[in-house]
């Protein structure tokens, strides 16, 4: 570990944040009112109050992530929808460790993990695809996989990648994240 590299400032829990497959520099700049972040070209700049308790920074951290993907999931869910000619009747952005989507097919609603966040978009677009699947198949029988190659047909390669990710920074795993 080299000097500049090494130096950890205690003020800034994520001196790195990733977000969908790519990692960012934090800029810290303490702030007593503000709570917000801006995604530049490779860094994030984090406004946040000084000397505040872990919980704070994990709860701000998941609203950040949660308004990430509330930016990209509507189209996606419409470009999919369309494809696979289905209609979601909503979709939310829930805590969940074990799965990245879940959905009920008779209430066709869909909910994403936040976990999703930390992956590249086309791994997103992937578990977008997935779930809206399911609304035609509930289960993951040939049925299902023929109409996924349909819609996507280098899905299994997506599948891949989700499970060996490019990045991970496990700033999701945090138990109250
Ligand atoms: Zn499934």
């Amino acid at each position: 570990m080299n000097a500049s590299a090494g130096q950890f400032n205690a003020a800034v829990p994520y001196p790195r944040l990733s977000l969908f497959g790519k990692v960012y520099e934090v800029d810290y700049i303490p702030s007593r009112r503000a709570k917000s972040a801006a995604v530049g070209a490779d860094r994030i700049a984090v406004l946040f109050p000084p000397a505040a308790p872990p919980e704070a920074w994990k709860s701000f951290l998941a609203r950040f992530y949660k308004e990430q993907l509330d930016a990209v999931l509507p189209a996606m869910l419409a470009t999919w929808s369309v494809q696979l000619g289905v209609n979601p009747s909503g979709y939310a952005v829930k805590r969940m460790h074990t799965r990245w989507g879940t959905c009920n097919p008779h209430t066709r609603q869909i909910w994403f993990s936040l976990m999703l966040a930390d992956v590249a978009l086309p791994l997103v677009e992937y578990i977008v695809a997935h779930e809206l699947c399911h609304l035609l198949e509930a289960s993951h029988n040939a049925r299902f996989k023929f109409l996924m190659t349909n819609a996507m047909r280098d899905w299994r390669t997506r599948v891949q990648e989700l499970n060996h990710p490019a990045v991970r920074l496990d700033v999701y795993t945090a138990a109250s994240l």
